[in-house]
């Protein structure tokens, strides 16, 4: 899995940052969070491929998220793509879809599947699933997260036999994690499971624009990388409460109270011209933090 910062800031793009963008890859797909003005020279610079961009996922349709897209499109369809392009958005996603591509003669030789989503799962997968869920902000937002399935491990069978668990369905409860019972006699999944060779599946949540809310906790929590907006400092948190969006230390308490393993701060106003000053506050509250630079890459 890799994940891309495409780009850091808000409201608009400056010298040093482009608008926020944030590419996920996994097993060779491209997943796109976002894609404002820029984000297709971003994806060059970095090496992600506009060809293998499986899905977007789009927040909400303020200008700063979303005007990347008719070029994105433009570029997909000039390069003869011919596999279906998946697009998620808050309610209303259709609608603006369609007025993109009646935009500039745009060439329709691909099929853009768009859903509308809220709270719930996206898509189910057999390696992974996504999940959605709103956010807090002047216009229908969404926040999503992607979770890789877990790897199970080896079921042992002769470990089960000897121990006088017959095969059955009290074999695939063992291997789903969960402890049996023969003849009163109680069994724990490791007795009989080889984790050397599974793994926890990894969890990234990407939260754009909303207020710090503990109405999104739930399918947050626990994820290996948070990446959160941080679009004020506290010094303007009257700003930030006006325009419905966090600041630095809300985000980094979102990390705390979720207990995210990284956070990754972006979508930061223009007026702040150092990424320390955002970083320091954050850290007050949540020690793992990082306010990355455009194009870097973060470690899940
Ligand atoms: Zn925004
Ligand atoms: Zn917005």
């Amino acid at each position: 899995m890799r994940l891309v910062v495409l780009g850091t800031s808000c409201s608009n793009p400056t010298v040093e940052r482009n608008l926020t963008a944030t590419a996920l890859q996994f097993e060779g797909n491209w997943f796109l969070f976002d894609c404002p003005e820029g984000t297709q020279r971003q994806m060059m610079k970095s090496g992600v491929s506009y060809m293998r961009i499986h899905s977007i996922f789009l927040s909400h349709f303020h200008a700063d998220h979303v005007l990347g897209l008719p070029g994105l499109i433009a570029t997909m369809a000039m390069h003869e793509r011919d596999v279906p392009l998946y697009v998620y958005g808050p309610k209303g996603t259709k609608k603006e879809i369609e007025k993109i591509m009646d935009l500039a003669l745009m060439r329709k030789n691909f099929e853009i599947r768009v859903k509308e989503v809220g709270k719930g799962k996206v898509c189910k997968e057999e390696k992974y699933e996504i999940d959605s869920f709103p956010l807090k902000h002047g216009v229908p937002c969404i926040g999503y997260v992607f979770k890789e399935k877990d790897k199970a491990g080896t079921f042992q069978r002769e470990k089960a036999l000897k121990l006088g668990i017959p095969e059955g369905p009290l074999w695939s409860k063992l291997q789903k994690g969960e402890k049996v019972k023969v003849k009163g006699k109680a069994f724990k999944p490791e007795q009989v499971m080889d984790y050397s060779n599974g793994r926890k599946g990894k969890k990234v949540a990407i939260v754009m624009d909303t207020l710090p809310s503990d109405s999104y906790f739930d399918t947050i929590k626990d994820s290996d990388v948070l990446v959160h907006e941080s679009s004020f400092l506290e010094k303007h948190i009257t700003r930030a409460k006006e325009t419905k969006h966090c600041t630095a230390k809300q985000a980094a308490w979102v990390a705390e109270q979720t207990k995210a393993k990284k956070l990754v701060l972006v979508h930061i106003s223009p007026r702040y011209k150092k990424n320390k000053d955002v970083e320091n506050e954050a850290r007050q509250e949540f020690g793992n933090v990082v306010v990355p630079k455009d194009l870097e890459e973060i470690e899940v």
